[in-house]
């Protein structure tokens, strides 16, 4: 059928930070404007969805006055910067990768700062910038002591061309794995000493996520440790990176373009090689970090300054309905900040604790639930917007996916998976392009046709193991036939030690596919 919508406004937002107005802004815009829904996406940023051709101008005239930014035009460049959004207002760990993300952000922006861009039929036309640069960011932008930078140019970083493809940058915390750090083109992580003073950052390289139906010249990778950089060095080691990937990186084939290929071809210590030249020195060795973990940020937290924050699951991302009204009612009246989570969910910030019952209680009463009374199935789920809305998509995600994870529910219950640990991560994606990160999940569901999905199994818990397909086309009327037998191996063959069972995605690397498509043949039912 005919696209019922053509235009999709992206914002850009750092970290996830959103001030009180612009929330509202958004929110009112998506009422004015759009599908009456605001979208809330897996990298820490609003879309507006369904934008008419009429209207966009004004859309556009009025988040640029309210962001303060100005408009040019640009190709593919730097995604928005993620990091874990907590507002841990006293551990530096977290601050430091904030504030890092900004700084990264401005550096890269064309213009610098935050902005947003305008989809058309998944081309982006337009974009604006906010100018919110920092004097070190100033110096580190203009320095050109080793080739990052092209003289003379208007763009000091990506020179008289851009990047040949969209780049992603995360930054976080050690441990904090909120963010899926090693799916993006650089992962830094922030390392501080034991008074708290950052010294540096471990960088990670060469992430990404997206491939192609039928080419297997395009698969989901991992990033995988470059080294270490001392905190003032960190500008102009990014800088190096991504001159690397714009002076090397494919431009003959788009789907070739990502730097994770170059860092796949030439191998982790060539590429090493390259960004020191650039960078005009070595890299230090890569720190020792902690195990990753995921962290959800649901539910209300201390802040550390006297004031509360609380995370509020959205299914989806989409922020609909009452529960919009609600939450659009609280941040206007007790002034709330916003920052939004890489798992599409939102934080709201700076609560009083006397607001807390009543802030409570409007939320509640429009559906919105603390996170012990979400399915742990829902919690860490993901679908991307896929159908009607994106023009990749094949078949349907977000639309299906709380069914999805019913039904998925459903099959756990029957077969005696009833404990909280037993909930697998699950994502879901119309499209190989993969943009909820499914090729990370224990359980993905990509779609490859109408109604038709491969399946990914064998991702870890916190994100740090690739899944892999172990199913092409399975049809979504045959996900309980498909999953029963799965799942009855999982219940009976997995690894019970003293601890937490053994998890689902760490139970379907161990055994590997054969074991499994071999039991289901066998599978009698139960
Ligand atoms: Fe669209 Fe594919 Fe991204 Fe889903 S994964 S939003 S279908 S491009």
């Amino acid at each position: 059928g005919e696209k019922p919508y053509q235009f999709m406004i992206r914002t850009k937002q750092p970290a996830g930070k959103v001030t009180n107005s612009v929330y509202l802004l958004m929110d009112k815009l998506a009422d004015e404007f759009g599908i009456g829904t605001l979208r809330l996406t897996t990298r820490q940023t609003f879309q507006l969805h369904g934008i008419l051709k009429k209207d966009l101008k004004t859309v556009l005239s009025t988040i640029i006055r309210n962001f303060g930014s100005t408009i040019g035009t640009c190709g593919d460049l730097n995604r928005n910067t993620l990091a874990p959004p907590a507002p841990f207002k006293n551990d530096p760990a977290y601050l430091y990768a904030q504030e890092y993300a900004e700084k990264i952000a401005t550096l890269l922006a064309p213009q610098a700062g935050s902005y947003y861009e305008v989809w058309v039929d998944d081309e982006k036309f337009m974009s604006a910038e906010m100018a919110r640069e920092t004097e070190d960011v100033k110096i580190a932008r203009a320095d050109n002591s080793h080739g990052t930078n092209f003289e003379g140019s208007l763009e000091p970083i990506y020179g008289t061309q851009f990047l040949p493809r969209k780049f992603k940058i995360a930054v976080t915390a050690p441990g904090d794995n909120s963010v899926d750090i090693l799916t993006n083109d650089i992962g830094l992580v922030t390392i501080t000493d034991e008074n708290g003073q950052l010294q540096g950052f471990d960088i990670f390289v060469g992430g990404g996520m997206g491939r192609t139906h039928r080419n297997s010249a395009t698969f989901p990778l991992l990033a995988q440790p470059l080294g270490f950089v001392a905190k003032d060095d960190v500008l102009y080691a990014v800088k190096a990176i991504v001159a690397t990937q714009r002076d090397y990186g494919r431009r003959d084939d788009r789907r070739q373009a990502r730097m994770k290929y170059l860092v796949n071809e030439w191998g982790i210590d060539k590429f090493r090689t390259v960004v020191e030249q650039y960078f005009g020195k070595p890299l230090e060795p890569f720190k020792e970090l902690p195990p990753w973990e995921f962290r959800h940020y649901l539910g209300w937290h201390e802040q550390g300054d006297g004031l509360l924050f609380l995370g509020v699951h959205v299914e989806n991302g989409r922020v609909k309905g009452d529960a919009k009204k609600a939450l659009r009612d609280v941040i206007a009246e007790f002034d709330i900040p916003i920052r939004l989570m890489a798992n599409q969910n939102i934080i709201l910030c700076d609560i009083q604790p006397s607001w807390k019952s009543k802030i409570q209680l409007t939320l509640s009463e429009a559906g919105l639930v603390e996170p012990q009374d979400v399915d742990d199935l829902n919690l860490t789920a993901m679908a991307c917007p896929a159908l009607p809305l994106c023009p990749l998509a094949v078949t349907e995600a977000e639309r299906v996916m709380p069914d999805t994870l019913k039904r998925v529910r459903t099959v756990l219950n029957k077969v005696g998976l009833r404990n909280p640990s037993d909930a697998m991560v699950i994502r879901m994606t119309g499209c190989p392009n993969g943009c909820t990160r499914p090729y990370m999940a224990e359980l993905a569901f990509v779609g490859d046709g109408p109604s038709s999905y491969q399946v990914y199994l064998g991702g870890s818990r916190n994100q740090t193991r690739l899944a892999k397909l172990f199913m092409d086309k399975m049809k979504a009327q045959n996900l309980e036939t498909t999953l029963e037998p799965v799942f009855y191996m999982y219940k009976t063959q997995r690894l019970t030690g003293d601890g937490e069972p053994e998890t689902f995605g760490d139970f379907a690397d161990r055994v590997g596919f054969e074991a499994i498509h071999s039991y289901m043949a066998g599978y009698g039912g139960m």
